[in-house]
């Protein structure tokens, strides 16, 4: 029997290092592990510093086997299609108005979202394959592994779709022809039933499939960890551990600098000690150097293994109240955003700040610029603007208490958007076969249920849709715009990625939906849905305009001074400037200050880091591109609430190309 071991969480908190480091220890109790990363933004290669790709890869171990592979969706679901095509295009013919070339353009399309689909069934192919009694399995960061972990109940969705189709067909087959015989169609429909019910079942089962909830010891993580363990549990999946990485050591007598730190954590591990009361909570101690390769790993196992007792809560000690906010403008802003700039997209690894660093730079340049309206907005599909901002927030744009009052925020719901759209379809589509109904199309019950199931369905990639399209009605007058500039904090690295990218594939998508429509348009009308897509083609026209232009768009990439972020970071660079993005400065988060011998080292270990982000940089100038560093200090506590996120903003530090 397989037994799969989940590590999940908030990006960044050193998922990757913690799941790296438990499938090492696995197998050198002498078991047979399959380690696989399904994140997008792949890191474990870099926690193993070892190159790992689509294939499993051996890593050699003093005992046990250990294989790695970093998940290829769009690979696997290439071969996934591949033998089954046939039967998809013979399905889809006999269920809808398409014909062969209508079905084989939308098969043509690349689909943004493929990760989750396809994620759970590659993983089980992978497992089964070699036939792994171990697989530990590096998740996305939360939103999308919440995405990922619901894909069973959409593979069997997509199945009832199918059968419906099929419906049709049976029916027409025996009452004309007298007989039906099951053929490859019905074979696949069975197929997805049966791969929809079997990954649900295994997720459900404690004893083939457990979660480990990776967190810092940081405000902000616990309440993702609150939120996403919740809806672990209320999906049914056993959340059987709790790791807290990166947790300071006893402070040293007299250094400002971890005493501090230390204090906050025990009170935040207080408070996971409550939070998660009958969970194993493990504790990752923070190393100087971020742990990689195969020894660092082997260290966090026995981290992992020791059973940690956690500080009860002390009673809070009272915060020193500033009364005068700061005076003047932070230096960076006009480096970060200077007049004519619309859209400041803030991206990087989950976990290194990207969700504070995008709101003190959304609340200096509000306080900056009284004139220009500022909106504050998330997409990513696990919010912590709230968290940040000390404020209650949801989809509607809501003013920041204590930030000037020309700020909004606004924590995008895609599943919301949907259910809006979802509804003004169905009506749409009641509407039209009531009107058909009234010819004699004997048919029509069966088309009616496809189209409804087809509806209900939520398509992969919806994060990225209702993303784009929010920034667009947030910038463009059309659509009732009122923004100056939008400030995004993007999900974490992979699915920002893919944000950007999405303009273009979807409107591939809504080229070959208008092209079907027009074909035949005189049997379903053009109505509403056409209308829709040309509007949406237009807005994300708009957008495309918009990310491509250096003087309106840029992002801010966000980053920590530690080895992991910042191969992501130059990944990150690389990725957004192929895309034709401008790439703004270069924020690194949370630099530590010297102070004991144990801050002086960690200090100097960042250095290292620091370093080779300047040579980064360098080499980007030669060729022309931005260059200039912002380096954001640590604090503790960490800044929340628009008054402190001020005060942070006003202690960043910039480096600019003439003064490096
Ligand atoms: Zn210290």
């Amino acid at each position: 029997m397989t037994r799969y071991r989940f590590f999940g969480g908030k990006g960044g908190v050193g998922k990757t290092t913690c799941a790296a480091a438990a499938a090492v220890s696995a197998a050198e109790r002498g078991r047979d592990v399959l380690l696989v990363s399904t994140d997008p933004a792949h890191s474990l290669g870099d926690a193993l510093a070892l190159r790992v790709g689509p294939r499993p890869r051996r890593v050699p171990t003093a005992r046990g086997t250990l294989q790695a592979v970093e998940l290829d969706a769009e690979r696997a679901l290439e071969r996934w299609l591949g033998t089954r095509r046939r039967a998809l295009r013979t399905i889809a013919e006999r269920g809808t108005y398409l014909d062969h070339e209508d079905i084989d353009q939308l098969l043509e399309l690349s689909m943004p979202g493929v990760d989750e689909l396809i994620g759970l069934i590659e993983l089980r192919r992978l497992a089964r394959r070699a036939g792994h009694p171990d697989v530990v399995v590096d998740t996305a960061p939360t939103g999308h592994t919440l995405r990922l972990l619901a894909m069973p109940d959409t593979v069997r969705r997509v199945a009832s779709v199918l059968a419906h189709m099929q419906a049709k067909h049976r029916f027409l087959a025996e009452s004309l022809g007298g007989g039906y015989r099951p053929d490859v169609a019905d074979t696949l429909v069975d197929e997805l039933d049966a791969e929809g019910r079997t990954l649900r079942e295994l997720l459900g089962d404690p004893a083939r499939c457990t979660f480990a909830w990776v967190l810092r010891p940081e405000m902000l993580a616990l309440e993702e960890a609150r939120d996403g363990v919740a809806a672990l549990d209320k999906a049914g999946i056993a959340v059987s551990e709790i790791v807290v990485n990166a947790v300071t050591p006893p402070p040293s007598r007299g250094c400002p600098g971890c005493t501090a730190r230390h204090h906050e954590e025990r009170e935040i591990l207080a408070a996971i000690a409550v939070t998660f009361a009958g969970r194993p909570v493990r504790l990752v101690r923070a190393y100087d150097r971020e742990p990689r390769g195969m020894s660092a790993l082997r260290r966090v196992a026995r981290d992992l293994r020791r059973a940690s007792a956690l500080p009860r809560r002390r009673r809070q000690r009272p915060r020193a109240a500033r009364t005068r906010p700061p005076r003047g403008l932070p230096p960076w802003l006009d480096v970060v955003a200077p007049a004519g700039v619309r859209l400041l997209l803030v991206g990087g690894k989950g976990g290194v700040g990207k969700t504070s660093v995008a709101a003190a730079a959304a609340i200096a340049l509000a306080a900056a610029t009284p004139a220009r309206r500022i909106l504050l907005l998330s997409t990513d599909p696990a919010h912590s603007l709230a968290d940040v901002l000390l404020a209650p927030m949801d989809d509607e744009e809501r003013a920041v208490p204590g930030a000037p009052d020309n700020l909004r925020a606004r924590e995008l719901d895609a599943e919301r958007a949907l259910l809006v759209r979802r509804e003004r379809y169905r009506e749409a589509v009641d509407e039209l076969f009531n009107a058909l109904t009234r010819g004699s199309r004997f048919d029509i019950a069966f088309d009616r249920t496809v189209i409804q199931e087809l509806v209900e369905l939520a398509p992969p990639g919806l994060d990225e849709l209702f993303a784009a399209l929010a920034v667009v009605e947030a910038l463009t007058s059309a659509s009732g715009g009122v923004y100056d500039v939008v400030v995004v904090d993007t999900a974490p690295t992979g699915h920002a990625l893919r944000l950007l990218a999405l303009p273009a594939t979807a409107l591939q998508w809504i080229h070959a939906l208008l092209a079907i429509l027009l074909k035949y348009r005189k049997l379903v009308g053009l109505g509403e849905l056409a209308s829709d897509l040309l509007t949406a083609a237009r807005d994300l026209k708009a957008l495309q305009a918009l990310l491509a232009d250096p003087g309106r768009t840029r992002l801010i990439p966000v980053t920590r001074a530690a080895e992991l972020p910042r191969l992501e970071t130059e990944r990150l660079i690389a990725a957004v400037t192929r895309l034709g993005i401008d790439v703004g400065p270069l924020v690194v988060n949370a630099v530590i200050a010297p102070g004991c011998a144990t801050c002086t080292r960690r200090a100097r270990a960042e250095r290292r880091v620091i370093d080779d982000l300047r040579r980064l940089q360098r080499r980007r100038r030669a060729r022309h591109a931005r260059s200039a560093m912002i380096f954001a200090p640590t604090m503790s506590p960490a800044p929340r609430g628009a008054t402190a996120l001020r005060e942070w903003g006003h202690g960043w530090r910039l480096e600019d190309d003439r003064t490096a």
